[in-house]
């Protein structure tokens, strides 16, 4: 560590000042209204230290940093010194009214002036010390949220604010000195006050503490509303009709997927032209109007291997839809249509992201269909007990070659659950198997050079090329 350590230090995020703490904005634990009780046995400290060197002159009037609490009248008057605003001065006043925000604190305004003429002559601070002023900023924010949201779909809203933490440490420490017992705290009443605003101006908004439609992000310092489009998510299963068709979408080897001016892959960006995501994730993103998907599949198979059955369960995630509400049933049939011969969606519903992991750590026994030829094959009842040898029998596979560049190289135990539809035709055989998860059934048939122990080829004692493989079931949902 030979760098500028103070630098680094300075360049540490503030953790206080993360976006992540905009989630729990507007919902701060409730204020305990007996707070500023004083226990009637603890003695009254004589010579109480009240001016810690924050006091200032307004006016050359020094503030009297000493006055009572609100609702106390004196309190009321010293909120009105230091230059609270209405809406402050209503949110601290700690006295009923009959209107409510900024008008509230006119009234209070208004009888504090009544009952102290000096008060009204009185020059108060531009800012008010509590907000800011961020309250009359307030219906900015609100218009820029209706703007920015309004070609959306949406049925829910989550509201996060970004506040600078010294506004809150002094909002907080003006607030508990001299503001009534259990006022709303500036985050709460801030947040709540955008919320009303957004209300009046959209019908039937709904307001979320988790997993909303959209997340706004406002940011107190900039007054930057960001409207942060979340994904929808969708459950399904495919089928996988042709071969050559990867289950998620290949960059082009050659352009790396730049595609401007590649040959290789006619300027698509793309290895492979199909891929089971794009086929499905086109149809929906178009539907959806959205920026692009993820693919979660429960597993995959290989390019060359289809994948028939019930299907293998996936979760397409849709990322920044501005249609969030589709007719699941009317996209399954263009899926269906426009990919015929190459894949088949079912069982369509929508879900969430709790579902990508559940789909990806699900680990399912599999049943395949494998073919494969043999160079001198024994009789059929030979052929036959040799295949039927294995079922019931675990492998130990070593990471396959094909795999070993992206695969720790170690020995796993793999219990192949049953063997049969054993079929000859003439050089070519042909079984079905189902295996526990994540077996490696090509191998399970060539032995990848003596690492799957025991394999086809071992108990038939000759070399066995696999001609394809078919999954037939995924045992799972
Ligand atoms: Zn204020
Ligand atoms: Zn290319």
């Amino acid at each position: 560590m030979t760098q500028n350590d103070t630098d680094g230090q300075a360049a540490a995020p503030d953790a206080e000042d993360e976006w992540q703490l905009y989630a729990t904005a507007g919902y701060a634990a409730a204020e305990n209204p007996w707070d500023d009780l004083v226990a009637v046995n603890e003695k009254p400290e004589e010579a109480e230290e009240w001016f810690d060197g924050d006091d200032f002159e307004v006016e050359g009037a020094t503030i009297d940093w000493d006055s009572p609490p609100c609702p106390a009248p004196l309190g009321i008057a010293h909120m009105i010194r230091i230059g609270a605003c209405d809406t402050c001065l209503h949110r601290v006043g700690g006295r009923r009214t009959d209107e409510v925000g900024a008008a509230g604190g006119a009234l209070l305004r208004a009888s504090a002036f009544a009952r102290d003429k000096e008060l009204e002559s009185f020059t108060p601070p531009d800012l008010c010390p509590l907000c800011e002023d961020l309250f009359s900023d307030v219906d900015n924010i609100v218009e820029r949220i209706v703007e920015q949201t309004g070609e959306l779909d949406h049925g829910s809203l989550q509201i996060g604010i970004h506040v600078p933490k010294d506004l809150l440490a002094e909002e907080d420490r003006i607030r508990t000195r001299h503001g009534a017992g259990g006022s709303r705290p500036f985050k709460a009443a801030f947040t709540s006050a955008i919320k009303a605003g957004v209300a009046e101006r959209m019908d039937g908004v709904s307001f979320v503490k988790e997993r909303p439609d959209l997340m706004i992000l406002i940011d107190c310092l900039t007054l930057r509303v960001n409207v942060d489009i979340r994904p929808v998510f969708i459950y399904g299963r495919y089928r996988k009709l042709g071969r050559g068709i990867p289950q998620t979408r290949w960059p082009c080897r050659a352009c790396r997927g730049r595609a401007t001016g590649c040959e290789a892959c006619e300027e698509t960006g793309l290895q492979y032209p199909d891929s089971v995501q794009d086929l499905i994730g086109e149809t929906f993103r178009d539907a959806l109007s959205a920026d692009d998907t993820s693919f979660h599949g429960m597993g995959r198979e290989d390019i060359d291997v289809r994948c028939l059955g019930r299907g293998r369960p996936f979760v397409l995630e849709i990322k920044r839809p501005r249609i969030r509400r589709v007719d699941l049933e009317k996209i399954m049939h263009a899926v269906n249509t426009s990919a015929a011969d190459k894949i088949e969606i079912s069982d369509l519903r929508w879900t969430n992201r709790s579902e990508v992991s559940r789909i990806k750590e699900t680990r399912a026994e599999k049943s395949y269909t494998i073919r494969f030829t043999l160079e001198n094959p024994p009789d059929e009842k030979q052929i036959i007990a040799a295949i039927n040898s294995l079922s019931g029998v675990t492998l130990e596979q070593q990471t396959p070659k094909r795999v070993s560049h992206r695969r720790a190289d170690k020995k796993r135990r793999r219990k192949v659950v049953s063997i049969d539809r054993i079929e000859l035709f003439d050089k070519e055989i042909q079984f079905s198997v189902r295996c526990e998860a994540g077996t490696y059934v090509k191998e399970l048939v060539h032995s990848d050079e003596g690492r799957t122990v025991p394999s086809i080829a071992s108990v038939l004692e000759q070399d066995c090329q696999v001609l394809w493989l078919d999954v037939e079931d995924i045992h799972a949902d």
